[in-house]
C-alpha cells in the first residue's frame, strides 16, 4: 500500500448514511489514504476531506437533515475538500433540476438528475480525460461507470472540466472540491481518488 508524502496517511471521511460508501472507503485505502466512516458532526470534524458517495440524493438529504448534519457539512465544505460522486455531485451543486431540490452549492454547477433517461439506467463507457487530468493523475483513458447518473448542464466560470462523456462534463473541479457523475470507486483505477487525495 502506498504512503502519501512519508509517514502520515490523510484521514478521508466517507459520508456513510446511505449509498456505496464502502466501495469508496476501499478506493481511498488503495489510493493511499485512511478512510473514516462519517455519520456525526464530531466524526466530520476529525477528517481532512470528505467523500459524498453515490446513492439516492433525496434519501441522503433526508438523513442529513434528520442527523443535523446539513450545517456541519456546509461549514466543512467552506474550508475543506469534498469529493462528490453521482448523488454526491447532486448534493454539491448550486442548482438541481428534475426536480429542483435542496443542495449545498459548494460547486457552481447546474445538475439534472436521472438525465440519461430510464432506458439507459446504467452503462460503462471509456472516456479520454483532459490533458490536465492526465498530467496530474496519470495518463490513459478512464473506465466510467454511470448508474442513473445526472448530467452537468452548466458549469460556472470557476469550474475546470477534467473529463467529458458525449459532450457533457463528467469530472469537474472547483478550487478544493471535485465532482464525478460516474463511479470511480467501482473500478480498480485509483487515479481519481488519488487526485482527490492530492487536493487535501
Ligand atoms: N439517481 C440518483 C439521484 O438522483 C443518483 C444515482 C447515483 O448516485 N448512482 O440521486
Amino acid at each position: 500500500m502506498s504512503t502519501t508524502n512519508g509517514a502520515v496517511r490523510k484521514r478521508v471521511g466517507v459520508l456513510a448514511l446511505q449509498g456505496d460508501f464502502d466501495a469508496h472507503a476501499k478506493a481511498i485505502a488503495s489510493a493511499g489514504g485512511e478512510p473514516v466512516e462519517v455519520r456525526t458532526g464530531e466524526q466530520l470534524r476529525a477528517v481532512d476531506g470528505l467523500v459524498i458517495p453515490g446513492g439516492e440524493s433525496t434519501t441522503m438529504l433526508k438523513l442529513l437533515n434528520m442527523m443535523d448534519l446539513v450545517e456541519p457539512l456546509a461549514e466543512f465544505a467552506r474550508t475543506k475538500p469534498v469529493f462528490g460522486t453521482c448523488a454526491g455531485a447532486i448534493l454539491l451543486a448550486t442548482e438541481v433540476l428534475n426536480p429542483s431540490q435542496q443542495s449545498f452549492g459548494a460547486m457552481d454547477l447546474t445538475v439534472e438528475r436521472n438525465a440519461y433517461g430510464r432506458q439507459i439506467d446504467s452503462r460503462v463507457a471509456t472516456i479520454s480525460p483532459a490533458a490536465e487530468f492526465q498530467r496530474r493523475a496519470g495518463e490513459g483513458d478512464v473506465e466510467a461507470v454511470f448508474i442513473r447518473a445526472p448530467i452537468i448542464r452548466r458549469t460556472g466560470p470557476g469550474v475546470t472540466v477534467l473529463a467529458e462523456y458525449d459532450g457533457d462534463p463528467v469530472l469537474v473541479e472547483q478550487g478544493r472540491h471535485l465532482v464525478a457523475t460516474f463511479h470511480p470507486e467501482l473500478t480498480h483505477d485509483s487515479r481519481v481518488h488519488k487526485l482527490f487525495l492530492s487536493k487535501i
